[in-house]
């Protein structure tokens, strides 16, 4: 059996949906808004999350179903030209200042070096990192790092074999750490791993977790989980709080705000010492850093820098957005570049003003799982 992709239906290319905060209808951008994807709250964007593929060859529980998703077809999805002329775009016309590539998992797109090697013929300088799974990575650490790649983040929710097969219902463990340690030997650092914590599966094992990455120099940051799973599963009381890792890492560590300015990152970051058994006291020198992502409980929505396009063109201003404004369409119809540029500042002034994720389950209304699982956004 599949399941829909459930992508909203909305015109695309058109406004339509509403402002999360307030369910309105956002007005239009007016002609002498600045360079720049700005939006009506002030916000530029200037970190853009691409999209190279909705597939993927794990089945995390709180991102996809068991089944799989109906995937998009081959024409269906940009192809490397399309890609390069939108980044291009994004960089040149739009202020983009960094990139992330990611899907779906974007290692089984076969073209990826190419790709990766086109952006950086046009952008030598462009910080191009991906989000991957990593498995596969250890054949293609290498020739990603040579086509250009700046850094990875891999995801790892679990070092025990049961536990990752049973979160991503698929038995790749091994090969998921020869990819972690394939990317750090390429020289693809700082590696970043993102683990989501899931309550009862892999929660208590975020010491350890923690552990492992320190001892290996890779920067581990916590994702709070969001309702953004294919099985609409999530819930806002069982869900693990950046609260509730903070106490578990605790146990073995001292956490201390790290005193580097937070410039839009997602992750707020921790230094993190060995906690004395004895005293309960920090002690020793600080062994690295810890990221903890609350998307849901301490939202960074006031200060969020990034813009979404989707593996099939269509450009996102927010993961919850409820709009959605189809940029490849435009492309493939002949639109100029003015046009093109045109159409990502208005999808980026529609820009909702925050979530409201943490209201759900709270008896608030202004909250609306989106139809599209993370895989179908990219995270
Ligand atoms: N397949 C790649 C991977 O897993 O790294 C890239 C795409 S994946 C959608 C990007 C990130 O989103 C991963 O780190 C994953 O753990 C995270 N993610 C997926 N579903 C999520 C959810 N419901 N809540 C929080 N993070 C989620
Ligand atoms: Fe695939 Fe990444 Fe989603 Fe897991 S989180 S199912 S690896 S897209």
């Amino acid at each position: 059996m599949t399941v829909q992709l459930g992508i909203p239906a909305l015109p695309t290319g058109d406004r339509a949906g509403g402002d999360l905060a307030s369910g309105l209808v956002p007005p239009p951008r007016p002609d002498n808004t600045p360079a720049g994807l700005w939006d009506r709250y002030g916000r530029r964007a200037t970190d853009m999350r691409l999209s190279l593929t909705d597939k993927c060859n794990l089945r995390c529980t709180y991102c996809m179903p068991a089944e799989g998703l109906e995937w998009l077809s081959k024409q269906a999805v940009m192809t490397k030209d399309e890609i390069v002329r939108i980044v291009r775009l994004g960089v040149e016309a739009l202020g983009v200042r960094e990139l992330r590539l990611t899907g779906g998992e974007p290692l089984v797109r076969a073209d990826l070096p190419d790709i990766i090697a086109a952006i950086r013929d046009n952008h030598p300088e462009l910080p191009i990192s991906m989000t991957t799974n990593g498995v596969g990575l250890d054949k293609k650490a290498a020739r990603l790092k040579a086509a250009g790649l700046t850094r990875i983040n891999v995801s790892l929710d679990s070092l025990h074999e049961e536990t990752f097969t049973k979160l991503t219902r698929r038995p790749f463990l091994d090969r998921v750490l020869a990819g972690v340690d394939a990317a750090w030997a390429a020289g693809l650092g700082p590696v970043k791993l993102n683990a989501v914590l899931m309550r009862g599966i892999n929660d208590t094992e975020s010491p350890d977790l923690l552990e492992w990455a320190l001892g290996r120099g890779y920067e581990l940051r916590f994702i709070e989980q969001m309702p953004l799973d294919a099985d609409h599963g999530w819930t806002r009381r069982t869900m693990i709080t950046a609260a509730e890792i903070r106490t578990l890492l605790s146990r073995d560590f001292v956490l201390s705000p790290d005193s580097r300015a937070r410039d839009g990152a997602p992750a707020e970051r921790f230094d993190v010492r060995r906690r004395d058994a004895a005293s309960g006291e920090a002690t020793g020198p600080v062994l690295g850093t810890v990221g903890i992502i609350a998307s849901v409980t301490e939202p960074f929505c006031s200060d969020c820098r990034r813009t979404r396009i989707t593996a099939e063109g269509k450009i996102m201003s927010c993961l919850f957005s409820r709009e959605e404004f189809d940029l490849l369409g435009l492309l493939r119809a002949g639109a100029t570049d003015a046009e093109l540029v045109a159409r990502w500042q208005d999808a980026m002034w529609a820009k909702p003003k925050a979530h409201g994720m943490d209201h759900t389950g709270l008896g608030a209304p202004d909250f609306v799982q989106p139809d599209r699982s993370m895989s179908a956004i990219g995270g």
